[in-house]
């Protein structure tokens, strides 16, 4: 049987995969480690932190011994936990991106690789190949990264695949184009979008608006992750894209429509220190292993706002947020923890 360890499993992408691999019949325990950032909610997990095989642990993927103890009980990792919001590494915050995402992704695989773990899947993103003008990019395209963000993740994945090559550890790495749908932090441009536009107050475009990103449903991200998890072959990398393709000032029409807005609550501010121009993957690899997407765009963005107008309050905290008080949280991970490790 699977015992998969999910790191990150509290935030937007990781708590909708925990939920999709609850599903399946062969999972016998998941652990989610998360250190509940601003940007990790244990509420994410809804349901399923209620099911018997799951445990939740509040803690760094930094802290080596912990991840050590925790790798000797899993056989798979599935690995989210990051720093993910790139205004925050422009706006000071790059060495906590390289601290997390680069450093405590060597912690993980040095870890994963004492412990033979059977199979290690790194969660990346498209944002490493760089900006594209024309053109697609695929998994043995170099990594030309602009932003503190994109650039600490490409360190990572460099890290995991050098855990292939040096120790045989079984890793593969997933680059995904950008996620929407449900639960997602307010600071993202959908859910800042959509907040703010129910709450009848102006968003902010970037420059002109014209920076082209993919869609991708977060439910058929986690659908490709897991297929890797399962069909990857070891050493790979895996695009996931197929999602839609929108300059944010398409995708802003859809929102104002969506919320009931109209263009008089779009202001232009200025573009960001570096905005990569486009995105775009050849996702023809993941395809071959029988990926594809099958959330319908229209309909996800519209359930996604519908998501939003529902929790208002739910969504508003986070923004204010100082998290719960530390004893509450760490009585949670100890009990988690002590069913299952
Ligand atoms: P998120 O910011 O919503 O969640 C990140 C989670 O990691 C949070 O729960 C946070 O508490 C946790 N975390 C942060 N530092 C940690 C640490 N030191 N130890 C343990 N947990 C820690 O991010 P997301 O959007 O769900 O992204 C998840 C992963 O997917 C990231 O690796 C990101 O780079 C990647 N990705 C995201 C997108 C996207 O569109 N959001 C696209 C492609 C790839």
């Amino acid at each position: 049987m699977t015992t998969v360890l999910v790191t990150g499993g509290a935030g937007f992408i990781g708590s909708h995969y925990v939920k999709a691999l609850l599903r399946a019949d062969d999972i016998a325990k998941v652990t989610v480690l998360d250190a509940l950032t601003y940007a990790g909610h244990v509420e994410n997990l809804g349901e399923a932190l209620t099911d018997p095989r799951v445990g939740f642990v509040e803690g760094s993927i930094l802290d080596a011994a912990l991840v050590d103890r925790l790798m000797a009980g899993h056989t798979h990792v599935v690995h989210f936990a990051a720093e993910s919001h790139v205004d925050r590494s422009l706006a000071g915050g790059a060495p906590l991106f390289v601290e997390t995402n680069v450093l405590g992704t060597q912690v993980l695989v040095a870890a994963a690789a004492r412990h033979q773990v059977e199979r290690f899947v790194h969660v990346s993103t498209d944002e490493v190949y760089g900006p594209l003008p024309a053109g697609m990019a695929s998994e043995e395209d170099l990594l030309r990264p602009t932003v503190p963000y994109a650039a600490s993740k490409a360190a990572s994945d460099l890290i995991a695949l050098s855990a292939h090559r040096t120790y045989g550890l079984p890793v593969c790495v997933t680059r995904s184009s950008n996620n929407y749908g449900p639960a997602q932090d307010p600071e993202k441009i959908i859910p800042k979008f959509v907040t703010r536009l129910l709450r009848g107050e102006r968003v902010t475009l970037h420059g002109r608006g014209e920076h082209v990103r993919n869609w991708i449903h977060v439910r058929d991200h986690c659908a490709g992750i897991e297929l890797v998890r399962r069909e990857g072959l070891p050493g790979e990398v895996y695009n996931i894209g197929g999602g839609t393709d929108l300059t944010s000032r398409e995708l802003t029409g859809e929102l104002l429509r969506l919320c009931g807005a109209d263009w008089g609550a779009v202001t232009y501010g200025p573009d960001r220190l570096a905005n990569d121009v486009r995105y775009a993957m050849d996702w023809s690899k993941i395809a071959r292993l029988g990926f594809r997407p099958v959330e319908d765009f229209a309909a996800g963005l519209a359930d996604t706002v519908e998501w939003y107008r529902r929790h208002q309050e739910v969504r508003r905290a986070p923004l204010t947020r100082d998290c719960a008080t530390p004893r509450a949280r760490v009585t949670l991970g100890t009990v988690r923890e002590a069913q299952h490790v």
